[in-house]
This record gives C-alpha cells, structure tokens and sequence, in this order.
C-alpha cells in the first residue's frame, strides 16, 4: 500500500532535468514513466564522450557517438538550452524566453573540454559534430609528429588510439605533473600505463609545463611549430592536441547559484546530492563537487541515487547518501589498457575485453539509450 501511494504521488510530479548526458540518460532510465519527467538540452544529440578519441582516428566510428536524444527519449526530451533555473519561482527559464515549470529540478549540464574530447555546446547537430571528427581524422593521418598537452585519462587513451593506428608517428605526451593520470589512482594503475605507451613508442615527457601554449594553433595550420617546456625544452611538431582543462557547464546557474559553487564553478551538493540549502534542487554528474575525478560511471551512479532520493523526498522517506567509488577502465588503444577496481589493478587482458576494444559502445546504445547501433 505504502509503495503504491508513493509512486502515485510522484507520478504527478513534475521533474525537469537540464542536461541530456549520461546523467540525462540515467535520468530516463530511472524516473521515466515514475513521474512527468522532461530532460532539457541544446544539441539534438547526447554525445557519447567515451568514444570521442576512437572517433579521431578510426574512420567511421563518429557515427557511433553521437545519439538522437529524440529517437531514444521521444516525449521526454526538449530541445533547448537553459539560460537560469529559479528555484523560487520554479521554473527553468529557456533562451528563447519559454519557462518549464518544476516541482523539483535537476541540473545536469557536465562539464566541457577542449575537442576533440568533447564537442562545443553551440555544435547543436549530430552532422555538424561527426564532421568536426572527419575533418580531425584527416589532420592525424597528415600530421607525423603530434604534440599531446595534458597526461591525463583524455591525453593518455589519445596517445594510445593514435599509436596504435599510427605506429610510425612521432607522438609525444607532456605532463606538468611528474607522473600521469590523476593522483587518487594506485601507483601501479598509472605505472602500467606508462609503460604500455612507451612500449608503443610514445615519447612522455613529465613534470614540464607548456609554456607557449597560446602561441601554438591545434588545428594543424602551422606545421612544424616549435612547442616550448618551461625547462627549456623545445619540440617541433605538426599537430598540437590540447587535453587539458576541464570547465563547469554553469552558464544556467551561475547567477541564482553564485553562492553555491565552488572555486571551480561546479555546484555544491550535500551527500544526498542536493545543492547546498536546497530541498528540491539537486544536481548530477560533472556539474557537481562529489566526485575528485568526473566520470561517466560515477555520472550514471549518482542518478541511480537521485532517482531513489527523489522517491523519498515526495514520499517523506529515507534518502540514500552517495558515495564515490574507484573504478576506472583505461584503454590505451585497441589492444591494451589498464583497470582499477577499488583497490585492485588489472592489465590489458582484462581491460581489452571491457572496454578497450570497443569502448562499452554497444552496450551503451543498447542498455543505456535503448537503441541499435547505426553499423
Ligand atoms: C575523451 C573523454 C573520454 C572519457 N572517457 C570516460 C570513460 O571511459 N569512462 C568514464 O566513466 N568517463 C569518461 N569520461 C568522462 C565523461 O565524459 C564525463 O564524466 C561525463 O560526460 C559526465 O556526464 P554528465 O551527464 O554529467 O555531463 P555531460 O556528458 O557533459 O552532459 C551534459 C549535458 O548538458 C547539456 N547542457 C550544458 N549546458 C546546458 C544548458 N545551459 N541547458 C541545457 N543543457 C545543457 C550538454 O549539452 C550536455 O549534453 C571521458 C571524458 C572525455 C572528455
């Protein structure tokens, strides 16, 4: 009895999520058909980010990440982008004027990077962002000697789909930190992926920062520009690739949430994953503070949470806390990779067959979007 009145209250109430991501995707998974849900996004597609650095270099696979928000979500999704939530008046204010009322809302908007790692957020058509990646294969395939900023997750995999496709390139990977990958991973995680791409032949150079950056194009326009480490070193190379800098997507709520965001504008949230303060304002995914490392998997996790805390709060239940788990699967090409469940380290046999040979793309289409894949 109890659960049924539950659902029934929530069925009449109104969640907006803004932001068609893999939270936005999560979203429609656990609360579509429970409650008149509408996911909010500028771009006609979610862009399976997971994909994007196979997507530069193997051509044809851009097809496969970009996904019709329309064709997977039907009703449920509305195509715009939100230029304020108000959480007093309750509404989302769109930019073209029209405001979506709520009962509660989700801000899910992520998070962006410099492409190819993602796509800009004005690329509002699957055409427009699977050329962008055509256009990019072709740059790889001229360049010979390519210059990766950033040793992170996005410039490691980078490296390791372009060696393997390239063997007879020069890449090189500069780090500012002394080591790759983020610190929270265990030594031998970021080890075994150090010596993975130099077994293919790419040239790390650690603990040195780039120090003409602004004056080095990434489009391949200036071949052999000279790239300059701040210890003097100077690399020519004809294609320059930024992997760094992360940005909060915070353009819907900086202004009525200028008092809950942290120094790097993502959104405060207590462990339930509401914003700081706020009953019935919660936010998912990149666009949060809960996670030191933001990724899809713990995106997708947090709305599970969400959707049960959602639950709860119309029902006066209990809400459930989130709590970040290590889990990473790092693929270094094709043919290797390294994962790291909890505390435990695996190779390239493992990491080959979970992710590194198709990147979780079918499942992700089937499972995750409800959809076959295009191939
Ligand atoms: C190259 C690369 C590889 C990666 N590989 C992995 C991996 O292997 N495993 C993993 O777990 N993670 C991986 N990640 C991280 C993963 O992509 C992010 O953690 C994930 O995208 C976060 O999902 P999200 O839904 O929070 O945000 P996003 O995926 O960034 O989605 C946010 C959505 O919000 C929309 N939006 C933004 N502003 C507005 C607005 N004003 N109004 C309405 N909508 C808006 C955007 O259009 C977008 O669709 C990778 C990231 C990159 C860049």
């Amino acid at each position: 009895m109890g659960n049924h009145q539950s659902t029934s209250i929530l069925e009449s109430k109104k969640v907006v999520v803004v932001g068609g991501g893999f939270a936005g995707a999560h979203a429609i998974r656990h609360l579509q058909g429970k409650c008149q849900l509408t996911v909010i996004d500028p771009r006609e597609y979610l862009h399976y980010s997971i994909g994007s650095l196979r997507a530069s270099v193997q051509p044809g696979f851009e097809k496969n990440i970009f996904v019709s928000h329309n064709e997977a979500w039907g009703q449920s999704f509305k195509q715009g982008r939100v230029t304020s939530v108000d959480p007093e008046k309750k509404v989302v204010i769109l930019e073209d004027g029209e405001e979506v009322q709520f009962d509660i809302v989700v801000i899910a908007t992520g998070s962006s990077v410099p492409f190819p790692g993602k796509v800009g957020l004005n690329v509002t058509t699957s055409a427009e962002a699977e050329e962008l990646f055509k256009e990019f294969q072709g740059k790889i395939k001229t360049a010979n000697r390519i210059t990766i900023v950033g040793g992170g997750a996005v410039g490691v995999e980078l490296a390791g789909e372009i060696a393997t496709d390239y063997s007879e390139k020069e890449i090189t990977l500069i780090n500012d930190k002394d080591d790759i990958i983020h610190v929270s991973f265990k030594e031998k995680f970021r080890q075994k992926a150090k010596e993975q791409l130099e077994a293919m032949g790419i040239k790390l150079i650690l603990g040195e920062r780039v120090s003409n950056l602004d004056e080095l194009t990434t489009d391949g326009s200036q071949p052999c520009s000279l790239v300059k480490t701040d210890k003097g070193r100077e690399i020519e190379t004809d294609l320059v690739i930024h992997a760094i800098g992360i940005q909060a997507n915070c353009d819907a709520y900086k202004d009525n949430f200028a008092d809950k965001l942290d120094e790097r504008n993502f959104l405060k949230v207590n462990e339930f994953l509401q914003v700081d303060g706020y009953t019935d304002v919660f936010a998912v995914g990149d666009c949060n503070n809960a996670d030191q490392v933001k990724m899809a998997t713990k995106a997708m996790n947090q709305m599970e949470v969400l959707a049960q805390n959602v639950k709860a709060l119309v029902d006066n239940g209990e809400m459930i806390p989130y709590k970040e788990e290590t889990i990473m699967t790092l693929s270094t090409g094709r043919n290797s990779g390294v994962t790291q469940f909890k505390s435990v380290v695996f190779g390239s046999l493992l990491t080959k067959k979970l992710k590194s040979q198709h990147v979780f793309i079918h499942r992700f289409w089937k499972e995750t979007m409800g959809l076959d894949l295009k191939e």
